[in-house]
């Protein structure tokens, strides 16, 4: 079956919203396969984001995920790439809509990157790619 990498941010750890963003997926009827809380640094980050590289809130955005605890977590399940990406909401919390996860407990804090408590991979090869980077133990 299909897997993503979902990642809890540092905001989401520090705020103690990690059992309610894994509730809400296996609420949602995925199955949580590997899970591991880990504090990372700038090498793992700069692969994760990067496609971000050379934009203005990329050193913002590593620092922020540098910032704290990350929780990383792997969910299977058919169609779960898509189906995270819908629990988590669009990427700006302000507007996410309610019933997201953004959406019902993110907001601007009026910090330069936007601070939005979840990662989610947003593509089959993404996926691969981002899985291999965060469990490379398998
Ligand atoms: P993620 O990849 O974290 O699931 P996403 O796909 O919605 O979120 P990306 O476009 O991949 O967002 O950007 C990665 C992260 O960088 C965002 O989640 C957010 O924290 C931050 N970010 C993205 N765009 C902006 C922006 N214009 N200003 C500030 N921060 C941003």
């Amino acid at each position: 079956p299909e897997r993503t990498l979902v990642l809890i941010k540092p905001d989401g750890v520090t705020r103690h919203l990690t059992g309610e963003v894994l509730r809400r997926i296996e609420a949602k009827g995925y199955t949580i396969v590997a899970l591991e809380q880990r504090t990372v640094g700038t090498e793992l980050l700069t692969e994760h984001y990067a496609e971000h590289q050379g934009k203005p809130f990329f050193a913002p955005l590593l620092e922020f995920m540098m910032s704290g605890p990350v929780v990383a977590a792997i969910a299977e399940g058919h169609g779960v790439i898509e189906g995270f990406r819908s629990l988590a909401g669009t990427t700006n919390p302000t507007s996410a809509a309610p019933g997201t996860i953004r959406g019902d407990l993110g907001r601007d804090w009026g910090t330069t990157v936007q601070q939005n408590l979840v990662h989610g991979s947003d593509s089959p090869e993404s996926a691969e790619r981002e899985i291999a980077l965060w469990f490379p133990q398998g």
